[in-house]
């Protein structure tokens, strides 16, 4: 029988609810118990693939091919494990299929209400995740912000869950504490609206969460605690701090694991204080050596856009001892003003970055051209990997008009070209090459010394691919194919043989990558920038 902790949120969104619960996963999996966690997004939209990344951040894809909201990464690298489908529910889902199930007749002519059909398919959901995973404790986030109109069938699912089995059920409310500079105070006002808006649908936290910039002191942990009917010590204070994967040492200095288990009548099953995790963090603060990285792509406006991709390059660095600074670089403004934005030895390594449509591609190939002469080292992900072979097409066999069929589809020489199970796919959610597949590595391979196996299974979110036509000339030329997708014979990584490190792969390794498992293609990639001198 699982344990439920609900995560609600108050006063406004973007507070780090994804963070708090993956770090409460970690704390009390390093408590000895099992652990799940899932993400309740109550937008109407089915999943997260069809989502711009500049609104929502990237779009996170799990093993089993399911494109969903981003906190779930949070989730897999803070659990190092990893989560699926069923881990991510959204009011589209719920609705859709209440809805299916009303045309098959299956409501027997009842009438068809928010409560209880749609609280009941939320709840039956819920279950669904407690029943696979078996775990000991299923953290449940609740997206948005509580008042908001979209998350009221969420926050009453998780309510009648509670008031079923109360026992077996609390809940953690995560505020906003502001600072007011003018009167150098911290403002609970907020915080105690927002957990009176949760009581008036039924729901008491157990824990009152209190971001803000700074720590809050016990005086207002004292007042918080008196008008959310809760003691001083679940009032917990989490400013922010300088590594979100310090968070979870940070809430168990206010001993948040034991005030969870003792709610439920439990008691932590080891005392370990350094578990790997704790070991892990220290080499955050140890990683001295500083290199620098261009990300040149063209989603850079917002950074939650490459999230995954930063948090796996900084899991390279820290293990390799390496302080790493990134740079998003526009490639629109690399098209425009040219590789002297990536001039005179500012940069130790250059990446390309998986994306979507025409603009800024030819910035983007410019940048794979400049690393490739330059002995600069390049990786190239997905995107990254088309946009370094259309280059190499270009400007090493000297095939003019080489493109991928995405942006000139009428060029004659499609280096990159529709996968032909993708041809004729009208519906764009859910219908490109998703999740996990299993690759053959070429040995005596870059990828084959980052990964030190004969194979890969590495997630992929794609519609084109390399053109084979093209593959004899490319290995002629010194641009081996490092990795397969057997089955298909698709062309899943392509590198330099005579280059410090140039490595394009179809693949997105940042999406299994994790502080306890750094993926080796991260490692490889920055050692090759720590062996590079300016
Ligand atoms: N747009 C390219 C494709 O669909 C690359 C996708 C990506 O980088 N994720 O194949």
């Amino acid at each position: 029988m699982s344990k439920f902790i609900f995560v609600t949120g108050g006063v406004m969104s973007s507070l780090g609810k994804g963070i708090f619960s993956a770090s409460l996963g970690r704390i009390l999996l390093d408590e000895g118990f099992s652990v799940t966690i899932l993400k309740m997004d109550p937008y109407l939209n089915v999943d997260a693939g069809v989502q711009n990344p500049f609104e929502h951040g990237e779009v996170f894809v799990t093993e089993d091919g399911a494109e969903t909201d981003l906190d779930l990464g949070h989730y897999e690298r803070f659990l190092n494990q990893n989560l699926h489908r069923i881990n991510n529910i959204t009011s589209g889902q719920v609705y859709l299929s209440v809805i299916e199930k009303e045309r098959k007749g299956e409501y027997m002519g009842h009438t068809v209400q928010i409560i209880p059909h749609l609280t009941g398919e939320i709840r039956s959901r819920v279950t669904k995740v407690a029943e696979a995973s078996k775990a000991d404790f299923v953290i449940v986030e609740v997206g948005g912000t509580v008042g908001d109109i979209e998350g009221l069938p969420f926050l009453e699912a998780i309510r009648e869950f509670w008031a079923e089995d109360p026992a077996n059920s609390i809940f953690a409310h995560l505020t906003y504490v502001p600072y007011l500079e003018t009167t150098d105070e911290l403002k609970t006002k907020p915080t105690q609206h927002s957990v009176g808006e949760l009581r008036k649908i039924g729901i008491q936290p157990t824990l009152v969460v209190a971001r803000g910039v700074k720590e809050l002191p016990a005086d207002q942990k004292r007042k918080v605690a008196l008008f959310c009917g809760v003691p001083a010590d679940h009032v917990i204070s989490l400013p922010n701090l300088t590594s979100v994967y310090k968070v979870p040492n940070y809430l168990q200095e206010q001993r948040v694991g034991h005030l969870v288990l003792s709610s439920f009548g439990m008691a932590p099953r080891t005392a370990e204080t350094e578990t790997p995790w704790v070991r892990f963090t220290w080499t955050i603060d140890q990683a001295k050596t500083p290199r620098r990285l261009a990300i040149v792509g063209k989603y850079v406006q917002l950074n939650d856009a490459y999230l995954s991709l930063r948090e796996a390059l900084h899991h390279g660095a820290w293990a390799t001892g390496c302080d790493l600074h990134i740079d998003l670089v526009d490639s629109e403004d690399v098209e425009k003003q040219g590789v002297r934005l990536l001039d005179a030895g500012k940069y130790d390594g250059i990446l390309v970055p998986g994306g979507f449509g025409k603009r800024g591609i030819e910035g983007m190939i410019l940048a794979a051209g400049y690393a490739r002469t330059h002995n600069l080292p390049y990786l190239g992900i997905c995107l990254g990997m088309q946009v370094a072979s259309i280059e190499f097409a270009r400007n090493v066999l000297s095939i003019a008009d080489a493109n991928s069929q995405e942006f000139k589809p009428e060029s004659k020489d499609l280096i990159i070209y529709l996968m032909p199970s993708q041809k004729g796919v009208q519906k764009l959610g859910g219908t490109m090459r998703l999740g996990v597949y299993e690759n053959t590595i070429t040995p005596g391979s870059r990828v084959q010394e980052a990964y030190g196996a004969s194979t890969l299974s590495e997630r992929h979110r794609h519609r084109y691919e390399f053109n084979n036509d093209y593959r004899t000339a490319f290995e002629e030329h010194g641009m081996r194919v490092a990795a397969v997708y057997p089955e298909e014979d698709l062309v899943e990584s392509l590198e330099l043989e005579n280059h410090p490190f140039f490595v394009g792969v179809q693949f997105h390794p940042e999406l299994s990558s994790k502080p306890l498992q750094p993926g080796p293609l991260f490692v490889a990639f920055v050692k090759a920038m720590l062996a590079h001198e300016g």
